[in-house]
């Protein structure tokens, strides 16, 4: 399983430094369960506190009869959307949360975006690679509100807003854990679902749920004022196109490729418009050039036009294929400069139609990335966030997951949706 989970990491980078370890970094959590006596290990809000933190109970620790002293202690049966088997729809279903360690914050899941990967994964379309465990609640962009910290959580505090990604845990030992790349965890990181999970014994649920239970250095701050619903998608389809923007220095003036606008595809036209990058996007769809140049692209081109790709014939310093499934590369080979790449961030299946010489000849390279480490994925919310970048997204309700899903299949989103998980609370 780990051996065949480490091909996804095309473009493993080697360069590893003595790197110190993150000041922030906690120890995977061993202290889980309910020997906890000290309440004060707690610091609790009350089940009613989403709508105004309560920071006294935050600076005294001191439990509260009133405010439910007891939040994050035991293990609690949440509500969840999930998946039985490949061939049955999502359902509401109840998933079991386990109790707060120290280093782990309890977050009140507020929106949840859907990524094409919770496709794959509820429908078991990665069985070759990486089987669904049922039942399969998906969900790794999300944002809530903290409800509960554990007695050793520096970075959070009862309140606050915080963002997690695709993963919820690393061992936080091995040389790429220490160089801030814990999704590249050479015992393999956890992932936020679908993961066997230490903890628990179980695999891992995701953001389709009322709550979550996450080791504060896997929970991202999300800083105040922005939108967050529209922030949620950049927990993975955000960094995983700004992670190859950095690592092959994507710079002012270069000419980059986005190959499909979907999800992943509009925040890498974003991206990349933000650093002033010159972009071209490729789609199949004649109804997403007009959007393309809408998000700052320079011009959008359909795959289908053979004139338009062989005037485009070595010109681009980077590519970036979004598209979620295998498809014949070599035309994208083409427009790849001297010495350029193109990173493959969707496609979890062989390459296909790529033909060596045309690799040698140009010595040009193909690539692989998987979203971004713990410190790189704050950078981008912090980047973002000043630049007021966010996902074009469209909100639904959790019952409407099954015609999302259905609809993102078809290509037919503009561009992510966002599950509004608040939206159920206030309806009880
Ligand atoms: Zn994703
Ligand atoms: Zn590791």
């Amino acid at each position: 399983m780990i051996t065949s989970r480490r091909k996804l990491v095309l473009a493993l980078d080697h360069r590893i430094t003595q790197t110190r370890m993150n000041d922030q970094f906690n120890e995977p959590n061993v202290d889980h369960g309910p020997a906890m006596p000290d309440r004060r290990k707690f610091l609790v809000a009350g089940l009613g506190l989403a709508a105004a933190p309560l920071l006294t109970h935050v600076a005294t620790g001191a439990p509260s009869a009133e405010t439910g002293a007891t939040v994050g202690k035991n293990p609690v049966s949440v509500r969840a959307y999930g998946a039985t088997s490949a061939a049955t729809p999502l359902g509401a279903m109840q998933i079991e949360r386990r109790a707060m360690g120290a280093n782990d914050v309890l977050l009140d899941v507020l929106y949840c975006g859907i990524c094409h990967s919770d496709i794959h994964q509820a429908r078991d379309e990665w069985a070759t690679w990486n089987p669904t465990r049922y039942p399969c609640v998906p969900g790794h962009e999300f944002i809530g509100r903290v409800q509960a910290v554990g007695s050793a959580v520096t970075k959070f505090r009862v309140g606050d807003i915080g963002g997690v990604g695709c993963m919820v845990n690393s061992c936080g030992t091995c040389e790429n854990c220490l160089a801030d790349r814990e999704q590249n965890c050479l015992k393999e990181a956890t992932f936020t679902y679908n993961s066997p999970d230490p903890a628990t014994g179980g695999h891992t649920f995701g953001g389709y749920s009322d709550k979550i239970v996450v080791p504060e250095h896997f929970v991202i701050r999300i800083p105040p004022g922005v939108d967050l619903a529209a922030t949620a998608p950049l927990l993975c389809a955000g960094i995983t196109t700004f992670s190859p923007m950095q690592h092959w220095k994507l710079a002012r003036g270069q000419r980059v490729g986005v190959i499909g606008l979907g999800g992943l595809g509009h925040m890498a036209v974003k991206l990349a418009v933000a650093r002033k990058a010159d972009v071209t996007v490729f789609t199949t769809s004649p109804g997403k050039v007009a959007d393309a140049q809408r998000l700052g692209a320079r011009e959008a081109v359909l795959w289908s036009d053979a004139a338009a790709m062989k005037r485009l014939a070595n010109q681009f310093d980077l590519l970036i294929s979004t598209v979620p499934q295998a498809y014949p590369m070599q035309q994208f080979v083409n427009v790849l400069k001297l010495d350029a790449t193109l990173v493959n961030v969707g496609a979890m299946e062989q390459f296909q139609g790529v033909n060596g010489i045309d690799l040698v000849l140009g010595r040009k390279s193909l690539a692989g990335s998987m979203i971004g480490g713990i410190a790189e994925t704050q950078e981008v919310i912090d980047y973002c966030a000043a630049r007021n970048i966010k996902a074009e997204i469209e909100l639904i309700r959790p019952e409407e997951i099954n015609r999302a899903y259905e609809r993102v299949v078809s290509k037919d989103v503009r561009y992510r949706f966002v599950i509004d998980m608040a939206s159920t609370k206030a309806a009880g």
